[in-house]
């Protein structure tokens, strides 16, 4: 069977935890595809390639992700979050990426993506597409509670910032945009608690597995 779920939303709106819950309640397979973009800012930034993107380049970046002594944590700051939304506007890395992404979401079994452009470009045909949104406080005082364990010198003001720039970035770029696919169901996770949202998610695509 094949059946693919597509979550996108604005940066730190909760989707890649909605996404993960979704995946493993259905015993789908889940790919975090904002992580893409990241790991080639990173391999970018690491060998100081600032143009002239190539191919090898994105092929060598994937190879990261796939090596046990990488640390993921590397790709989870603010430096690689804004140089991500930066290259992610680059015609070869998103090419190069959309071909992965593609190959993943067709797998049998069940596949769940999220990111920015999968219910309009990546998968434009999934099953069931979902945009998650929430107001700027709210999605900036969450990410300030979740970093707050690790980091005491965070700054609302700083986040508010950062998740604004992205957003700004990823909307108004020319390819793939931020968007919300015409037939999305708008999930906004502002008034609502992650249980609420997910047992919404949940609903959707129960529906959809039964017709
Ligand atoms: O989802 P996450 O915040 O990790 O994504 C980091 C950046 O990667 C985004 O701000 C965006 O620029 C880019 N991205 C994208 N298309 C996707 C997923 C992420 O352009 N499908």
């Amino acid at each position: 069977m094949k059946f693919i779920v597509a979550i996108d939303g604005t940066a730190a709106s909760g989707k890649g935890t909605l996404a993960k819950k979704t995946a493993n309640h259905f015993g789908f397979k889940y790919l975090d595809t904002g992580i893409l973009y990241r790991v080639v800012a990173y391999y970018l930034k690491s060998s100081e390639i600032h143009s002239e993107i190539s191919k090898q380049n994105i092929q060598d970046s994937l190879k990261l992700l796939f090596n046990k002594d990488f640390q993921l944590s590397l790709l989870r700051n603010k430096e690689i979050s804004l140089k991500a939304s930066i290259i992610s506007k680059n015609k070869i890395v998103r090419d190069n990426l959309l071909t992965y992404q593609r190959e993943f979401a067709m797998q049998e079994g069940g596949t769940v993506l999220d990111g920015r452009d999968i219910g309009t470009v990546v998968c434009p045909n999934a099953d069931v597409k979902i945009f998650v949104d929430a107001d700027i406080e709210i999605r900036a005082k969450r990410r300030y509670n979740q970093y707050l364990k690790h980091n005491s010198n965070l700054n609302l003001r700083d986040i508010i910032d950062e998740l604004t720039k992205r957003d700004n970035f990823d909307r108004n770029r020319q390819l793939s945009p931020l968007a919300s696919a015409k037939d999305a169901y708008l999930l906004d996770t502002s008034n609502i608690t992650p249980a609420e949202g997910f047992k919404k998610i949940i609903q959707l695509i129960s529906k959809k597995l039964k017709k």
